[in-house]
């Protein structure tokens, strides 16, 4: 059974994470590097209730109830007892295999490491452990508790109990899980992140400006937001890295980063959470 659950980076996807993971009734032990990163998360799950508290889709007892079940730490010590750990820290390889090595040092054998990677083999991160055959990709999708899919991705050794467990462990927090092998970008960002550049590119060459290429994409093909929107929301940082991981690990130059992202990322215009990317967005 699995009741408690470790969550790895208090940003963007970890702080939803451990909403969803805490909503479902499970005890949540959230951890980041420095306080103020874990009052930011713990301040977004506050804002993201509160809409459902405003919308009555949620009692205020019931949200105090789900946030009393998470408790944040900077301390490794209270993930001993964790039956699953998702990481959510930065797309970056050496700094989840770090995390990956540190977990399999402090959180009991048997239980499940998970992560979030955008794209990262989950095969490496597996090979970093002692228990292979419990590590697994557990993808959720931005915004956490919007999103119904987790795409599940199962590394060369991860066990069929492992992925039965994290199957179960999916629809019980009332996401769709769905299979695929460990390649890079899984499914979604190796077919996502190709447009997203292409826009990117079309924006580079002058082919028409931001509001064109998102209105073309939402209007046309029907696309809830347009490709560059969806960057800013992603976070430009993110879409860098997982390029980068399609381009090495497929070694096909059709997947090269757009100069004009990398010029962003080196701005510091990192999209919605510094408040630029290709769009401005206030506080
Ligand atoms: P983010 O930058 O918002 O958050 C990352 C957090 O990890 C930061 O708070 C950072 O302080 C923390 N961190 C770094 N090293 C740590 C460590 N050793 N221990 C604990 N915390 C640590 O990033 P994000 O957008 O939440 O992305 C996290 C992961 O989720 C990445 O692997 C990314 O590819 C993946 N992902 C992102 C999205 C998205 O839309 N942003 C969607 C799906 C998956």
């Amino acid at each position: 059974m699995i009741e408690k659950i470790g969550v790895i980076g208090a940003g963007t996807m970890g702080n939803g994470i451990a909403q969803v993971a805490a909503r479902s009734g499970h005890t949540v032990i959230l951890r980041d590097v420095r306080d103020e990163f874990i009052a930011r998360g713990m301040a977004a799950i506050d804002k993201s209730l509160q809409r459902d508290v405003d919308k009555e889709r949620l009692s205020k007892e019931e949200k105090q109830t789900i946030i009393s079940r998470i408790g944040a730490t900077t301390d490794w010590q209270p993930l001993a007892d964790a039956d699953l750990v998702v990481e959510a820290v930065t797309e970056d390889v050496r700094v989840k295999t770090e995390v990956f090595r540190m977990l399999d040092e402090i959180v009991k054998p048997d239980a499940i490491l998970a992560s979030n990677t955008s794209s990262i083999s989950i095969t490496k991160l597996g090979a970093a452990t002692r228990r292979p055959g419990n590590v697994i990709g557990m993808h959720f999708m931005n915004p956490v508790p919007v999103m119904k899919l987790i795409e599940i991705i199962r590394g060369m050794a991860t066990s069929d109990e492992t992925y039965e467990r994290v199957r179960a462990l999916s629809e019980k927090m009332g996401k769709t899980p769905m299979e695929c092998n460990d390649m890079p970008g899984f499914v979604s960002n190796r077919v996502l992140m190709p447009m997203i550049n292409e826009a990117i590119f079309a924006l580079y060459e002058g082919v028409a400006t931001r509001e064109s290429i998102d209105g073309i994409m939402r209007l046309g093909m029907n696309h809830p937001m347009g490709p560059l929107t969806l960057a800013d929301f992603i976070g430009l940082d993110v879409c860098l890295a997982i390029l980068n991981v399609l381009h090495d690990g497929l070694g096909d130059p059709k997947y090269r980063p757009c100069p004009l992202l990398k010029r962003y990322v080196d701005a510091g215009w990192l999209g919605k959470k510094t408040g630029r990317g290709f769009y401005e967005y206030g506080d």
